[in-house]
C-alpha cells in the first residue's frame, strides 16, 4: 500500500526530501507558501562545497571577537536584540567550537560532505541541469603571506585527512588564473573539487519540476497550520486541507518557530546574510571567497553576486545591510565590480544549530514528524544527502551514512 507524507518547506533541503521519499514509493506533497527555491537556498553563493568539511566554529581569536564587539569587523554584524534572543544557543556554540567539541562535529559533518557531491551528480542529470553547473572548483584568496601560509598548511591536513583536493597559487599563477583582479595578491588556494551554480534557485526550481514529473505534488500552503489529524498529519493549502499519515519540517530558517508550537526548544539561531548583484564588465572565472575580509564573489547569471558574512539579527527585524556597504568597497579593490543592479539587496538567513550539526530524524515526542533542517553554511551542498538520510530513516532501511549524530533526540 502507498504511505502519504506531506513536505513542509520546498528548499533545497525540502525539495530534495520531497525527491527521494517519491523515489522510494511514498505518495508526496511538497507544501510552501511560495514556489520551490524562493528563499535561502536561491540567494546564496551557489557553491556545492566538497571541501567544507569542517562545519563553521565559532571564532575564537580575541582581537577578532573585540573588532566584532566594536563594530569593526566587515564579518559579523549584529544587533542588540538579535544576540539577547539568541544568547542561549550563541553561548552553546562558542562552547561547542573548543578544539576537541569541533573535531567532534568534523567526524559527523565531513561523513555528510563526503557524499554531496555525488548526491547532486545524480540530481543535476536526471533533472537536465547540467547548464547551471560548473565544476571546476572555487577559489580562497589571501592578501598576506601569513594567512595564505597558515591556510596552505590546513589544507595540507584536511587533503591528508579527508582526500579533498586543492592547488596552492601564488601571486603569479593567481594572476593568471584570475585575469580579472586588479592587485597582486599573496596567494589562493584552489580547491579542486566543489562545483559553483549560477543560479541557486533555478537548480532548485529543476528538481522541483522533476519531482513534478515524477507524479509529486507542488502546492502552495502555510506550514503553519500544520496539525495532528487522527493517525496523520493535516495542512491547510491553496488546495484545501491536505491530510497524510506523515509530515517532514524542512523549513530552514523558520523551522524554529514551527517546532516551538509543538513544544520543542532546540539550541537553533541564525547567521543572516545579504548578497547584491552588479555589472561586472570582467566576470571572475570561479566563485572567490576574500578569506581575510570574509565576502564571497560568485559569477552567477544575473551578474557578479557579492555575498556577506553573518548578521545575528531576528529573522523579521528590518534589513541592515551594512556589512555589503563595507565589503562593497573592499571588493571593488580586487576586481572592477561596476555598477550594482537595481533592486534592494536580498536578505536570507542560514539556518544554523549550537553544535554546528543538522537536525535530521523523527520528531521526538510525535509519532509520524519528521525534521529536516538546520544545515547552517552548507545547506545548498548537504540538500540531496539530506533528502536520501531522510528518506531512508522514513521508508525503514539501512541508512548510507550512520544518522546517530544527527537526530533531534540529542537536544531531549
Ligand atoms: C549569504 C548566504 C550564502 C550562502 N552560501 C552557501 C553556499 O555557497 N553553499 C551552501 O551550501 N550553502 C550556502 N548558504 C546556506 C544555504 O543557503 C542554506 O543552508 C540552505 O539554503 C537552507 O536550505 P533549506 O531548504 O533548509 O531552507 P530554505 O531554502 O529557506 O527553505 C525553507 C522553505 O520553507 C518555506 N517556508 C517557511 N515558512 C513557511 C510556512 N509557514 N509555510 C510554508 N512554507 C514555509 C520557505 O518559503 C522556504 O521555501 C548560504 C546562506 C547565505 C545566507
Amino acid at each position: 500500500m502507498t504511505s502519504s507524507i506531506l513536505v513542509l518547506g520546498a528548499g533545497m533541503v525540502g525539495t530534495c526530501t520531497a525527491l527521494h521519499l517519491q523515489q522510494r514509493g511514498f505518495e508526496v506533497a511538497l507544501v510552501d507558501r511560495r514556489a520551490p527555491g524562493q528563499e535561502t537556498s536561491s540567494g546564496n553563493a551557489g557553491l556545492i562545497q566538497r571541501e567544507a568539511v569542517e562545519p563553521y566554529a565559532f571564532p575564537r581569536e580575541p582581537g577578532f571577537l573585540l573588532n566584532v564587539a566594536l563594530g569593526r569587523a566587515a564579518e559579523v554584524h549584529w544587533h542588540a536584540k538579535g544576540l539577547w534572543q539568541m544568547a542561549v544557543p550563541l553561548w552553546r556554540y562558542f562552547q561547542h567550537s573548543s578544539p576537541s567539541s569541533h573535531a567532534k562535529a568534523t567526524d559527523a559533518y565531513s561523513r555528510l560532505i563526503a557524499h554531496a557531491s555525488d548526491e547532486h551528480a545524480l540530481l543535476v542529470a536526471d533533472a537536465g541541469a547540467q547548464d547551471l553547473v560548473k565544476r571546476e572548483g572555487f577559489r580562497v584568496v589571501f592578501r598576506t603571506p601569513a594567512a595564505m601560509d597558515k591556510a596552505v598548511q590546513r589544507a595540507q591536513a584536511l587533503q591528508e585527512r579527508f582526500g579533498v583536493r586543492f592547488q596552492a597559487q601564488n601571486t603569479q599563477a593567481l594572476a593568471q588564473a584570475e585575469p580579472a583582479l586588479r592587485l597582486p595578491l599573496a596567494g589562493a588556494i584552489h580547491w579542486l573539487q566543489p562545483w559553483a551554480v549560477n543560479d541557486p534557485g533555478a537548480l532548485v526550481q529543476r528538481y522541483a519540476q522533476l519531482f513534478v514529473a515524477r507524479g509529486g505534488r507542488v502546492v502552495r500552503g502555510d506550514a503553519t497550520s500544520l496539525q495532528a489529524q487522527g493517525l496523520g498529519w493535516a495542512v491547510q493549502t491553496a488546495e484545501g486541507c491536505l491530510q497524510a499519515e506523515q509530515a517532514v519540517l524542512a523549513l530552514g530558517p523558520w523551522a524554529d518557530a514551527a517546532i516551538r508550537a509543538l513544544g520543542y526548544r532546540f539550541p537553533l539561531f541564525l547567521k543572516r546574510g545579504y548578497h547584491q548583484h552588479y555589472r561586472a564588465p570582467a566576470l571572475l572565472r570561479q566563485p572567490m571567497l576574500d578569506a581575510e575580509r570574509g565576502y564571497v564573489l560568485a559569477p552567477m547569471r544575473q551578474g557578479l553576486r557579492l555575498t556577506t558574512g553573518a548578521e545575528f539579527a531576528p529573522i523579521d527585524a528590518p534589513p541592515t545591510p551594512v556589512q555589503l556597504t563595507q565589503v562593497e568597497q573592499m571588493a571593488r579593490e580586487l576586481v572592477s565590480l561596476g555598477e550594482a543592479l537595481p533592486g534592494a539587496p536580498w536578505l536570507g538567513a542560514r539556518p544554523c544549530t549550537a553544535d554546528m550539526l543538522p537536525v535530521m530524524g523523527p520528531a521526538p515526542a510525535h509519532p509520524g514528524l519528521w525534521f529536516n533542517f538546520g544545515h547552517s553554511h552548507q545547506g545548498f551542498t548537504l540538500g540531496p544527502v539530506a533528502g536520501r538520510l531522510l528518506a531512508e530513516m522514513v521508508a525503514g532501511e539501512k541508512t548510507f551514512v550512520d544518522p546517530q549524530a544527527y537526530l533531534p533526540t540529542r537536544f531531549s
